[in-house]
């Protein structure tokens, strides 16, 4: 981060994009202080960062894919903090096994083998390392300080205001509060409203956590980790510490398979049954660590911070995460944009020293730029189904697109301009108008597109919902 002109920073929430924010700002000269409302008693290790409650970020414990965007923001801004990952035994694992000929870039295809807990516990210690910054912990944010002063058409926020009724005052304040943060409330009490668009992915995880034996080689597996059979959408990653979480994601509204899944047993049997995580228990059952854990109330939402002139409606104020822009997190995308915009709003305080106006509309000019499509994105995919039989099926546009658009999907296994463009696109190195910029890429889609009947959907794998349930209820002594 370039140096520049010193600012008191306020930051809220030490989640990922808390500590990320705490980084970028504390390594640009910054004063940081981060408040946590969690306790975060100092853990030795990655097993006992796992082992420790997290109720302010109850995901924590929930399956967490990296993506490559999140392993190349590292390497640019952050490289030690990357070796420290590697050093605890994090490694990295290709995005997509067959590239063809090789192109540049195809070195950044890389997504992280790490649990949420080790990445957070590693990034916590080097913001602890840094000279500027504190972290109090322990200590929850009620709201914020705000003014009018004469210079400003909008509120300035000046600092938070705490549980306990003191307050804190800082030039800039940075909400890193997640899902569950109440940002417009915070705001509205300061006369600014925060319009949101809003939509529910109907689905919540149930996930389980395992030990694989140490004979198991995670390079030998099937790039296939996991699959959207409609009812269920799931996913198999193995983690740090020779670990593995798999997670089944279904409708909140399925009752049946929710009491089912519920049961520990029931679960590990659904685990076998399902291709791609099937592949983890062909050698016998794993060790199990606790039972299966659910989580609902995943959604996509995006909140506004300008009019619609891009003017800021708020100064002194920025969010950034799941505070400013939530995603299904079934795409993995959410800790990755939220170090995006750690980076993002350290580069305006950078480009902008002491200027809140000019660095607000930069931030969230590159918000609309870099963050916004991929809210966009989840959410048309939400709408279409993860699988490229999704798109063909209800929602995936009109009739001939998405038969269009499906082709793309099946071509893309075998095609190797098409597939490193998907690839890049799902690992958010790409955005759609990225993709659109390619001029070899549209070329091969518009060849595919025009012939999709050459790229038949292949025959879904897998059980059916009903197969499903009744394997389960066969299972002896499951409860
Ligand atoms: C089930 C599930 C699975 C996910 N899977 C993935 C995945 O595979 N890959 C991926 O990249 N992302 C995934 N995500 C998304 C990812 O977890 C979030 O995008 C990411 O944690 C956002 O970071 P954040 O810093 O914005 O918020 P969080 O990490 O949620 O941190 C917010 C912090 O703010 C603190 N806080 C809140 N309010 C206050 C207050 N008033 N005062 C003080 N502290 C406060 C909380 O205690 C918490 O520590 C998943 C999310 C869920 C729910």
């Amino acid at each position: 981060m370039p140096e520049t002109t010193p600012e008191e920073v306020l930051i809220v929430g030490g989640g990922v994009g808390g500590l990320a924010a705490a980084l970028a700002f504390g390594r640009a000269g910054h004063k940081v202080t981060l408040l946590e409302r969690d306790p975060l008693p100092a853990t030795a290790d990655a097993e006992e960062a796992f082992r420790a409650e997290r109720r302010g970020a109850p995901q924590v414990h929930q399956t967490h894919g990296f993506l490559a965007r999140i392993v190349v923001l590292l390497r640019e801004h952050f490289p030690d903090v990357l070796e420290d990952l590697r050093a605890v035994g994090c490694t990295t694992m290709p995005a997509r096994a067959d590239l063809g000929e090789p192109r540049p870039g195809d070195e950044d295809l890389a997504v992280l083998i790490v649990r949420r807990t080790t990445f957070e516990w590693v990034l916590r210690k080097a913001v602890l390392r840094q000279p500027h910054v504190e972290v109090r912990t322990d200590v929850t944010v009620a709201g914020l300080t705000s003014s009018l002063p004469d210079w400003s058409d909008v509120p300035v926020v000046d600092g938070v205001r705490l549980a306990d009724g003191s307050e804190l005052h800082a030039d800039i304040v940075i909400a890193a509060t997640g899902r569950r943060g109440d940002v417009p409330g915070w705001l509205s009490a300061c006369g600014v409203e925060v319009p949101e668009k809003v939509r529910e992915s109907g689905l919540m995880y149930m996930s389980r956590w395992y030990h694989l034996p140490s004979t198991f080689d995670v390079d030998e597996l099937d790039a296939k980790l996991g699959g959207d059979l409609g009812f269920v959408k799931y996913l198999g990653v193995p983690g740090d510490g020779g670990t593995l979480s798999v997670t089944l994601a279904i409708r909140s509204d399925d009752a049946d398979l929710r009491a089912a899944l519920g049961d520990a047993d029931r679960f590990d049997q659904a685990c076998r049954a399902l291709p791609g995580p099937d592949q983890f228990f062909t050698h016998g059952p794993l060790e199990p660590i606790g039972g299966v854990r659910p989580m609902g109330g995943l959604l996509n939402r995006i909140r506004t911070f300008t009019d619609d002139a891009g003017a800021p409606t708020v100064l002194g104020f920025h969010a950034i995460g799941d505070a400013h822009t939530c995603t299904n997190p079934l795409y993995g995308r959410g800790c990755s944009l939220a170090f995006l915009q750690a980076v993002m709003l350290a580069q305006a305080t950078a480009k902008h020293p002491g200027d809140a106006v000019a660095r607000a509309k930069t931030y969230e000019a590159d918000n609309q730029r870099e963050v916004e499509p991929w809210f966009e994105v989840s959410v048309q995919m939400d709408k279409a189904g993860a699988d490229p039989a999704g798109f063909a099926g209800a929602g995936g546009g009109d009739g001939e697109g998405a038969k269009g658009m499906a082709a793309l999907f099946v071509a893309a296994e075998t095609d190797p301009i098409i597939g490193r463009g998907i690839a890049r696109f799902f690992n958010l190195l790409a955005t759609p108008a990225d993709l659109m910029a390619d001029a070899e890429l549209l070329t091969r889609m518009a060849e595919v597109m025009a012939n999709p009947d050459a790229y038949p959907i292949p025959r879904q794998e897998g059980p059916s919902r009903r197969e499903l349930l009744e394997t389960l209820d066969a299972v002896p002594g499951a409860a």
